[in-house]
């Protein structure tokens, strides 16, 4: 039987102690991934989940988030979410009270609303800062009228590309955390305001069920960040799963669904928190610059430990 843990991206892995505290009360995963990822939407200096999300093209915060149960193969996702504090918690409320698995926009906060889930500015002068500085630069550069088709035209350019490359390192990401509890029952959660002046209404992979979160307690638990698009269209969570079902390790699953969104040849780029049902965790990057970490606690931890995955880099080009 592997004993309890959870692993997880974002701040040193501070916000685990709350889902190890409940997996050491003898809790479940589901509850123990929900409370650790409501610490991360609560970081105002979290700039890519919950409050401080850097806002869409238009100004937005439109907040992506989900949950799955790898025991009952429950799900539940909100997509374009505004005004709600925990994203996460509002899609617990669809798993656990929703005959559906994903709600997005207006429909989404209609649930929420209904749900009694805790509403909120997530505004914090940071992100209007941001937003600001990328305005003045998209209006200096096409101007703006009163139907926003700046906005698809300024989309369209290639300065764009840059805002997303600058605010990349910093204001971009996902949190994810996956765990397992002591009757061996698996659970995955993702939250994140999602790619920065995104397009309204644009969804990521973290909604996304076998894009971005992936968990069964027969095999493991998968979740990703990076470029949400790269994950939907080789659905890279369920994918390491699959290839774990197939009896690849979980470095090696992980590796191979890197080298699959290499094989994309597409702007941007992947990474991933992985673990295999004996226990084994791992983590992967499709950016050869920077180093894939994962966060550890188990029952005995008294802090979270730092794990280092794997870097798979892009295949060489012998034609350039
Ligand atoms: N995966 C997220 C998305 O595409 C963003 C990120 O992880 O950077 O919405």
């Amino acid at each position: 039987m592997v004993k309890p843990f959870i692993i997880g991206t974002r701040n040193s892995g501070q916000f685990l102690h709350a889902g190890a505290e409940i997996l050491r009360n003898g809790g479940t995963a589901l509850d123990a991934v929900e409370a650790a990822t409501r610490l991360v939407e609560l970081n105002p200096n979290d700039t890519s989940v919950g409050l401080g999300g850097i806002p869409n093209i238009l100004g937005v915060q439109e907040m992506d988030a989900s949950l799955m149960c790898g025991k009952t193969m429950n799900t539940g996702s909100v997509g374009a979410l505004k005004g709600f504090k925990h994203p996460i918690s509002v899609a617990r409320k669809v798993l656990d009270e929703a005959p559906h698995v994903l709600l997005v926009g207006a429909g989404a906060e209609h649930f929420a609303r209904v749900m009694d889930c805790e509403t909120g500015d997530l505004e914090t002068e940071e992100s209007v800062k941001v937003y600001k500085a990328f305005v003045n630069d998209a209006f200096e550069h096409e101007g703006i009228d009163e139907s926003q088709a700046w906005a698809v035209n300024y989309a369209r350019s290639q300065n764009l590309r840059d805002w997303y490359d600058r605010l990349a390192d910093e204001r971009h990401g996902t949190v994810n955390i996956v765990a397992i509890d002591e009757n061996g029952d698996i659970a995955s959660a993702v939250s994140t305001s999602g790619t920065a002046l995104k397009f309204p209404g644009r969804l990521g992979d973290s909604p996304i069920i076998g894009a971005g979160n992936y968990c069964d307690n027969r095999y493991g638990a998968a979740t990703c960040t990076g470029r949400g698009e790269l994950a939907i269209r080789n659905s890279t969570a369920r994918t390491i799963i699959h290839y774990m079902e197939e009896g690849l390790s979980a470095k090696d699953a992980a590796s191979r669904a890197m080298k699959d969104i290499h094989a994309l040849k597409a702007f941007g780029s992947m990474n991933c928190i992985v673990f295999d049902a004996k226990g084994n965790t791992t983590s992967a990057t499709t950016r050869p610059d920077r180093e894939s970490v994962h966060w550890y606690m188990d029952m005995e931890s008294k802090e979270p430990e730092k794990r280092v995955g794997i870097n798979v880099n892009p295949p060489v080009n012998h034609d350039e």
